[in-house]
């Protein structure tokens, strides 16, 4: 995928001197975000050229984590700490986060370290080589249930069946960005955020570079499988109208039928003398084109719906509290 030759005529430059930015998002990680700064200061030595600062999103945990992010950033002074004032979610932590930092390149990592961040100094290269970003493909699942993994699988497809961005296939938010690409996603206001597909409308160089998905390093997936039906409901529906035009075709299809049943129910009133046979027929017309008309409104409410979270301009996401940050000055 990567052609140093053509990299180095069409990307910029870029600096050996570098200031790149992590953002990790947790939600109630207690368990598992000291050994996860400590995993991520080990690989970030391996950087060269490299000032690496941690930005923390804590997106309203409910336990210890706010008092171990304050710990670790009274003992690192790279590192930072964003507070939401609630729980927003995943993808409005990430918002917050990259809105946050300042770096040349940004990488995006889950707090729980099924993303090995090994693999960061890999994308980090990369970059270097002239990729705008540099996502990680997930080559393999390790400690997810075959249920996660197979219904993973099956959005993802659809997703590319159904979207008209380009989203890669097997890809997560683990991937690394460059400030122009970040700066893009600040001026992308809109509030169902599937960052993935975001990303890859906002265009610029991308490139994949293949890793292993661990199992949790400790604590339990914060998607359950509502949380994660919904989320890929945001992602289908926010990157594709084919929904809305699915409901135009089934009502195409009922109204013919129901034409064909209009013009035998009438040759029989016309032409015949008496024998309706309309019964079974009749709730058969009735129940069919009630439940075409019901879907096609589903259909058409998720659409306003959205229209309506958006007309509203809320703010993203509301920050509590901000750590660290002073030491940018
Ligand atoms: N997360 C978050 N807010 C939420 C849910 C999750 O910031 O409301 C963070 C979580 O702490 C983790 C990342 O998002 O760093 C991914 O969550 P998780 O590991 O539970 O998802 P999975 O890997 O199971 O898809
Ligand atoms: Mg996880």
């Amino acid at each position: 995928m990567s052609d140093p030759a053509s990299a180095r005529t069409t990307a910029p430059a870029r600096a050996q001197k570098i200031v790149l930015d992590i953002v990790v998002p947790c939600f109630n990680e207690e368990a598992v975000i000291a050994q996860t700064h400590q995993r991520l200061r080990e690989m970030a030595r391996g950087i060269n050229g490299a000032r690496v600062t941690i930005i923390y999103v804590d997106d309203g945990s409910r336990d210890a984590t706010m008092t171990r992010l304050r710990a670790i950033a009274a003992g690192d002074p790279d590192a930072r700490v964003v507070a939401l004032s609630r729980n927003f979610g995943h993808q409005y932590a990430l918002t917050a986060g990259l809105d946050a930092t300042r770096g040349d390149a940004v990488v995006v990592i889950d707090a729980d370290l099924q993303d090995p961040p090994e693999v960061i100094p890999r994308m980090v290269e990369r970059w270097r080589d002239g990729a705008d970003v540099v996502y990680g493909v997930r080559s393999s699942r390790q400690g997810e249930s075959a249920f996660k993994r197979g219904t993973a699988h099956l959005f993802y497809r659809l997703l590319q069946r159904l979207g008209d961005a380009s989203i890669p296939a097997d890809v997560g938010d683990f991937r690394l960005l460059d400030r122009r690409v970040v700066e893009t996603l600040h001026d992308m206001p809109e509030r169902d955020r599937f960052l993935r597909g975001l990303v890859v409308w906002a265009g610029f160089r991308h490139e994949g570079v293949a890793y292993e998905r661990h199992a949790r390093a400790a604590g339990e997936t914060r998607f359950p499988f509502r949380r994660m039906f919904s989320f890929a409901l945001d992602g289908i529906f926010s990157f594709s109208t084919v929904p809305l035009r699915l409901a135009s075709y089934l009502g195409f299809t009922a109204s013919v039928l129901a034409l064909t049943g209009i013009m035998y129910a009438l040759y029989i009133k016309l032409f015949t003398v008496g024998v309706v046979p309309g019964w079974a027929a009749q709730w058969i017309g009735t129940l069919f084109l009630g439940g075409v008309q019901l879907l096609s409104l589903g259909v058409i409410g998720e659409y306003v719906g959205r229209i309506y979270g958006e007309v509203k301009r809320r703010p993203l996401y509301v920050v509590g509290e901000r750590i660290g940050f002073d030491r940018d000055a």
